[in-house]
């Protein structure tokens, strides 16, 4: 007797097997889910769903939701296609998100149709939220959660290269807050934190998802601006200079900044352009501060 012929043997296996395992028909109505998968999808075997697409919640990690169509199984079935690892976050039955590796294949039947698929889950959550974590602690300053001065460059290679490429405009907007150092003076370092912390709040609510806060350094902040001309950019740095000086801090009554505003030039490099802009910055200290100086 071959050991394929000890189905009991390979069902105790797949009912002992660390990941979720799943087994769908030729119309992608689930007929087997391993303890494992039963646990990392909270119970979708119990939950009275047949197939995987009307699960209440397939998402890709960036947010956007999975079709029908694009799904591991659907794929494996419609395409006889094979997916390794392909990472999704899912609503759980019990509505948490998970990030999860999905795996498929199709199941050929005698004729060599495809009389369903396979599908593994590996749950990665716990070790992606360690990742985000991790990553976050080497870009961020975490103090005020902005972008730390490495990962400025970074960003600012990659949009200067961009451009250089493809075309298009970026701005850099840098800014410094005027008279820093009376407020922590005058009421203290943990005072002129939460000025610095606040701020850093204030400008991230008006910036763009593809916008990045970074701290440059102390009391100085840059904006990396993509698709910006300098003229919008101009009226961002007017619109956050007017927000900052309006808005009260708790610890004291008022409190302005000094911008300096670069279009990017196309033949010099994030260096410059950053040096540039700080010179631009260092201009509107000079004249009185609380002002944008653009060039
Ligand atoms: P100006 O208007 O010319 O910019 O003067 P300023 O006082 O803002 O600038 P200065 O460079 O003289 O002082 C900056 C101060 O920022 C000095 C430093 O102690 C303070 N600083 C830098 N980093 C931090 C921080 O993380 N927390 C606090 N509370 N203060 C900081
Ligand atoms: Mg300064
Ligand atoms: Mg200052």
């Amino acid at each position: 007797m071959s050991i394929l012929d000890h189905s009991d043997i390979f069902r105790k296996v797949v009912e002992a097997l660390p990941v979720g395992v799943w087994i769908t028909d030729d119309a992608g109505r689930i007929i087997y889910g391993n303890p494992a998968g039963q646990q990392i999808w909270g119970g979708a075997g119990n939950t009275g769903v047949a197939r995987p697409a009307e699960y209440k919640g397939w998402l890709y990690s960036d947010g956007k939701r999975i079709s029908t169509e694009e799904w591991v199984t659907a794929r494996a079935i419609r395409k006889g296609s094979t997916s390794i690892d392909e990472e999704v976050e899912i609503e759980c039955g019990d509505g948490t998100h998970r990030i999860v590796l999905n795996s498929a294949l199709p199941i050929t039947d005698e004729q060599g149709g495809i009389g369903g698929a396979v599908m593994v889950n590996q749950d990665i959550t716990a070790r992606k939220r360690t990742e985000d974590y991790l990553r976050g602690m080497v870009d961020r300053d975490p103090l005020t959660n902005a972008y730390n001065r490495r990962s400025l460059y970074d960003f600012l290679e990659i949009e200067v290269h961009r451009v250089q490429r493809y075309g298009g405009v970026l701005s850099v907007i840098m800014f410094d807050i005027d008279q820093f150092k009376e407020i922590n003076d005058d009421l203290g370092h943990v005072a002129g934190d939460r000025v610095l912390v606040a701020i850093a709040q204030l400008v991230r609510e008006q910036l763009r998802g593809i916008d990045r806060l970074c701290r440059y350094s102390g009391e100085e902040f840059l904006i990396i601006t993509p698709s910006t001309g300098l003229s919008h950019a101009v009226s961002l740095a007017e619109r956050l200079r007017t927000i900052i000086a309006a808005a009260s801090f708790d610890t004291t009554a008022r409190v302005t900044c000094s911008f300096g505003v670069c279009g990017f030039e196309g033949d010099e490099n994030a260096d410059a352009l950053v040096r540039r802009t700080d010179d631009l910055m260092y201009k509107a200290r000079r004249s009185g501060r609380s002002s944008v100086v653009a060039e």
